[in-house]
C-alpha cells in the first residue's frame, strides 16, 4: 500500500506541535526532509529517548518519507548534547548516503520549526508560509516513529509523555491514548505539594484546568509546578496597560532578542507596546505580527521589568484575525548576523523562569501503563473532529477503528486504545471502559 494510505489508516498526526494530519503534510514533493528532534520546551525529554530507543525506526521513518516525497535528503536535527540518541542515531545512518545529522547548540527555541529549517537549509519560511514554501518538510521524531510503525501495519494508540516537575519521580511513560492525566501523575508517584499543571513545557505549554483531561497523540509532557511558584505569576499577569504605559521604555531588548525578529522576519514587540499603550497604530505594516510563534522569549527572558509583550503580540493577532487580515507571504530582511550571539541557552532561560530544581534527568520506562478507561478526543490537533463510528455498548478490541474523517474534511482516523465496551459516545470523545471481548 502507498505511505500515504498506510499513514493515513493508521491516524498519525504530528506528535510534537499543533498535530496536523501527517498524511496530508507528506503528500507533496519536497527537497529535504527534517526531523525535529530538538525537543522545543525546557524539562521535557520525550524525544531525545526515542531517538536513543528507537534509533533505527526513526530513521526508517525518516527514509520512507524521503522516498514518498522525492526529497534529496533527510536531515535528523538535533541538540549535540543529547549523547545518546546522537551515537545511536550515527551508527544507524552509517552509509545511508542521503540521511544525516545536523546537531545544534542547546538554546531556546531550536525546536521551532523556523529556527530548524533556517539552522538546516539557511532558507527562511516566509511569513504565512510552510516550509514547504523553501523545499522542507519538517517531522517531529515521534511522528517518524509512528510513520515506521505504520508500514508494519500499527496505528497510533499509545503515547510517549514526559512527567516532571514537583512529582514524587520524574519519568517517560508509555501510556494508552486516552489515559488520563491524574493516572499519569501517579504513575510518576503524585506531587510532592500542591501544585497546578501544564500540557506541555513551561513556554508554550497549555495551563492544564482538569486532570481528568486525556493524554492525546500530541501531548508530550504533563508537568507540575507548586501552586505558589513564581513562574505562576509571571505567566498569568493579566495586561495592564497602565503598567505598560508607566514602564515600557523602548528598550527594545524583546524585539533584539526575538528569535524570528532574528531570521528576518518583521517582528517587532516593542512596536506592539507602544501601539497598545499609546492606542495608535504604531506597527505601520502589521503583517510581521503573524510570524510571532508565541514562544514567550520576549516575556520570559528579554523584558527586563516584568511585561508581557508576548501576550500583547497575540492579542493583536487575534484582533487581526478577526477582523479578516490574513498574513501575506513575505521575508522582511536577510537574517541578522548577529544571529548566533542571540540564542538563549535553554539552562538559563530554565534559570530565568525559576525552574532550575526541576531540570533534572526522568528516565524512560518502555512498559506500557495499564487503565481501565480511556476516553479519545475526537479532535486531537489541526482539521475537522473525527466521526464516531461505534456506538455506546459496542466492543472493541485495541486498534479497531472507532473515529473516522470527516468525508472531505482534514483530519485523522481515532482507534481503540484499550480493549472493552464503548460507554459513552460525545461531540468531544469516546469513552472505551475495560473489559474482556
Ligand atoms: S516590553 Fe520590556 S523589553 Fe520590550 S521595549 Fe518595553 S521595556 Fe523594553
Ligand atoms: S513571543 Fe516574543 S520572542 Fe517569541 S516570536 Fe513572538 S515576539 Fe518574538
Amino acid at each position: 500500500m502507498d505511505l500515504k494510505e498506510l499513514v493515513k489508516n493508521a491516524g498519525i498526526l504530528g506528535a510534537g506541535g499543533a498535530g496536523f494530519p501527517t498524511h496530508v503534510k507528506i503528500s507533496c514533493q519536497a527537497e529535504v526532509v527534517i526531523v525535529n528532534g530538538a525537543e522545543c520546551e525546557p524539562l521535557l525529554r520525550v524525544d531525545q529517548q526515542i531517538m536513543e530507543l528507537y534509533a533505527r525506526e526513526v530513521v526508517e521513518g525518516l527514509r520512507l518519507v524521503v522516498e514518498h516525497t522525492g526529497a534529496k535528503e533527510g536531515v535528523i536535527a538535533l541538540k549535540a548534547h543529547y549523547k545518546g540518541a546522537v551515537a545511536a542515531l550515527t551508527e544507524v545512518v552509517q552509509g545511508m548516503g542521503n540521511i544525516r545529522l545536523h546537531l545544534l547548540r542547546a538554546y531556546y527555541p531550536a525546536g521551532d520549526e523556523q529556527q530548524i529549517v533556517y539552522e538546516v537549509t539557511g532558507k527562511v519560511v516566509p511569513t504565512g508560509g510552510l516550509p514547504l514554501d523553501v523545499g522542507a518538510v519538517v517531522c517531529n521524531a515521534s511522528t517518524l516513529l509512528n510513520v515506521a510503525r505504520a508500514a508494519e501495519g500499527k496505528k497510533v494508540v499509545e503515547k510517549y509523555v514526559t512527567i516532571g516537575g514537583a512529582v514524587g519521580q520524574p519519568k517517560t511513560v508509555k501510556v494508552p491514548v486516552g489515559m488520563s492525566c491524574r493516572e499519569l501523575l501517579e504513575a510518576a508517584g503524585g506531587v510532592t505539594e500542591p501544585c497546578r499543571y501544564l500540557m506541555g513545557g513551561p513556554c508554550m505549554g497549555r495551563v492544564l484546568k482538569d486532570l481528568d483531561e486525556p493524554v492525546t497523540k500530541t501531548t508530550g509532557g504533563l508537568l507540575a509546578i507548586p501552586e505558589d511558584h513564581p513562574y505562576w505569576q509571571l505567566r498569568e499577569e493579566k495586561l495592564n496597560l497602565q503598567r505598560i504605559q508607566a514602564v515600557c521604555c523602548q528598550c527594545s531588548m524583546c524585539t533584539q532578542m526575538c528569535p524570528r525578529n532574528a531570521l528576518g522576519l518583521n517582528v517587532q514587540p516593542h512596536k506592539a507596546m507602544r501601539t497598545i499603550a499609546q492606542g495608535v497604530d504604531l506597527l505601520g505594516d502589521v503583517n510581521g505580527i503573524f510570524s510571532c510563534c508565541n514562544c514567550g522569549l520576549c516575556t520570559y527572558y528579554a523584558c527586563n521589568f516584568g511585561l508581557h509583550p508576548s501576550q500583547v503580540m497575540q492579542q493583536l493577532k487575534g484582533a487581526l484575525m478577526a477582523k479578516g487580515v490574513r498574513p501575506r507571504k513575505e521575508v522582511f530582511t536577510s537574517a541578522d548576523r548577529g544571529l548566533e550571539n542571540k540564542k538563549v541557552p535553554v539552562k538559563r532561560l530554565v534559570a530565568r523562569l525559576g525552574l532550575t530544581d526541576y531540570d533534572v534527568a526522568a528516565p524512560l520506562e518502555d512498559r506500557l501503563l495499564q487503565t481501565d478507561r480511556v476516553r479519545i478526543l475526537l479532535r486531537m490537533g489541526v482539521g475537522a473532529p473525527s466521526v464516531p463510528v461505534v456506538s455506546v455498548g459496542d466492543k472493541v478490541r485495541k486498534n479497531t477503528l472507532v473515529a473516522d474523517i470527516a468525508p472531505d474534511k482534514l483530519g485523522v482516523k481515532m482507534h481503540a486504545s484499550i480493549s472493552g465496551t464503548v460507554t459513552a459516545v460525545t461531540d468531544g470523545y469516546i469513552e472505551i471502559r475495560k473489559a474482556t471481548v
